[in-house]
């Protein structure tokens, strides 16, 4: 317990500090936790240090969570990738999809969440430094996504969520350049705010170029064992 604690409170200090140095207002920042292969009762642990907001990448384990913790306030998002056979559970039971990178997966889940529900909240995965290996839309195709995506009903497009290859902090400013550049396009530019970028490792330089949200996960609850 007082692990986590300590652990959420360095990462706390980690991005006041990065805030300071850009001379940005540190609550422009977000701490979404990764949560990734962590047990609930972790993630219960970790919320009762005051977290809300937790990011999970694989379905059938998210699912079981959210099921587990559902008592909790807790604020789910999914930074996995999406695929097109998934997007009914995520529509149905996340607030947040970062890993939107077609125009189909836009709108399946726009078709498939409930009017009755707050519009999920969705950010276009760009593949900002043309890795081979990566998913996301390339640079040159988002203001189109952006034009038709943000007309979509039962969603808000919020912005841009990148994962350049590691030392590549020339990729964090190219995001914030593509983020500002395209809020234009975008149908209710107020709901374009949100820049999704930063982990562990590299999360001062992300808020340094312009991130409104780190997902940090070895930060907060250590190594992750995938066995
Ligand atoms: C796992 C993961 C993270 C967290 O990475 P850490 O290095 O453990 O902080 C952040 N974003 C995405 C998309 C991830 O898959």
């Amino acid at each position: 317990m007082n692990q986590l604690k300590d652990a959420r409170q360095n990462v706390l200090n980690e991005i006041k500090t990065a805030c300071s140095h850009a001379k940005r207002d540190e609550n422009s920042v977000q701490l979404l936790a990764v949560s990734k292969t962590h047990p609930s009762e972790i993630l219960a642990e970790m919320y009762a240090t005051g977290q809300k907001s937790f990011g999970e990448n694989y379905l059938q384990e998210a699912l079981e969570k959210i099921e587990t913790l559902k008592n909790l306030d807790i604020e789910w998002h999914f930074i996995g990738h999406v695929q097109r056979n998934k997007t009914k559970h995520l529509a149905e039971k996340f607030a947040w999809v970062h890993g939107v990178d077609r125009l189909i997966i836009a709108e399946r889940l726009s078709n498939q969440r409930s009017s009755q529900q707050e519009p999920l909240n969705i950010c276009l995965q760009v593949n900002i430094d043309a890795q081979e290996s990566k998913d996301g839309c390339d640079p040159g195709e988002v203001a189109g996504l952006v034009k038709v995506i943000s007309q979509l009903p039962n969603i808000k497009l919020r912005g841009i969520m990148v994962i350049p290859a590691a030392d590549n902090p020339a990729a964090f400013v190219d995001a914030k350049q593509l983020f500002d550049q395209v809020k234009i396009q975008h149908a209710h530019p107020e709901d374009w705010d949100t820049l999704s970028m930063g982990m562990s490792a590299d999360m001062s330089a992300a808020i340094a170029a312009g991130s409104t949200m780190v997902r940090v996960g070895t930060a907060l609850f250590g190594a992750r064992d995938y066995g």
